[in-house]
């Protein structure tokens, strides 16, 4: 029931939900798997971690490409010797009206926030399997329930997409594999800053002001781990109190 002693990787801690929740996880004496692209980012995040006596890995991943991310739960395995956890957490959101065609962001999103779960998947899985045991914890969006407008029709359809995943996955591997999705509403992290459509960048800027700390969904996801194994929390759905 304890994190203390578990395994976790998280794709995406390099900022916002996955820094915050490695943070919380390592200081209840879980070891921390840390990926995404800026290395130097999470190595400082590491260095932290380790002064406070925490256990920590970095393995530099980019969640598009699918060897990667094999190669990021060879390395949690060599390391530590099993994976209790794998958060997929890595996202971009780029909001714009779909008149203004930006394709390629589309499928930025489509590979990062889709894919790169899938990927994690596909990556632990097996390794879960083997072990008897496991949980993926991924992070969807109040955008995963009601289509975020205007502008955020394709990013709610990758998050629209995470939940469907996540249940599938929940009804096919179930037993003694859990599978927790998240949905976030507005948490204060640098997601706000990934549109390069100027009015729709100035609405999400306007809409974040309502945002809260990214520790409240490292408690949501410490609250779905620490369960007793038989227990598996499928949905946390959580939001500011003053978000609709
Ligand atoms: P941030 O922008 O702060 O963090 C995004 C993280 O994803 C960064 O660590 C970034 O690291 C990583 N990332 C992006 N692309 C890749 C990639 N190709 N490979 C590996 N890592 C990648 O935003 P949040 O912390 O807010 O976002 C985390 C998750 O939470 C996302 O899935 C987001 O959709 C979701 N979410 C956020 C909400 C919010 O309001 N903030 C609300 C609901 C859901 P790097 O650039 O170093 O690779």
């Amino acid at each position: 029931m304890s994190i203390a002693g578990k395994v976790i990787v998280i794709t995406g801690a390099s900022s916002g939900l996955g820094e915050a929740t490695a943070r919380h996880l390592s200081g209840l004496g879980a070891s921390v798997v840390l990926a995404a692209r800026r290395v130097e980012k999470l190595q400082a995040i590491a260095e932290d971690i380790r002064a406070k006596g925490g256990k920590v890995e970095v393995v530099k991943t980019d969640v598009t490409a699918v060897d990667d991310v094999k190669a990021l739960i060879s390395k949690s395995l060599s390391v530590f010797g099993r994976i209790d956890v794998l958060v997929n957490n890595a996202g971009l959101m780029a909001i714009a009206p779909l008149s203004e065609l930006k394709v390629d962001e589309w499928e930025s999103m489509i590979d990062i926030n889709i894919k790169g779960v899938l990927y994690g998947i596909a990556a632990a899985l097996p390794v879960f399997q083997q072990q008897g045991s496991g949980h993926f914890i991924n992070i969807s969006s109040v955008a995963g329930i009601k289509v975020f407008s205007p502008g955020g029709t394709v990013y709610s359809g990758t998050k629209f997409a995470v939940r469907a995943i996540s249940e599938g996955l929940r009804h096919e591997v179930g037993g003694a594999i859990r599978t927790t999705t998240i949905e976030p509403g507005a948490i204060d992290t640098e997601l706000k800053l990934g549109s390069s459509h100027e009015q729709s960048s100035a609405f999400v800027k306007d809409f974040y002001k309502i945002a809260i700390p990214a520790d409240s969904v490292a408690r949501a996801i410490a609250y779905a781990i620490e369960q007793p194994a038989d227990v598996d929390i499928n949905e946390i759905v959580l939001r500011p109190t003053v978000q609709e």
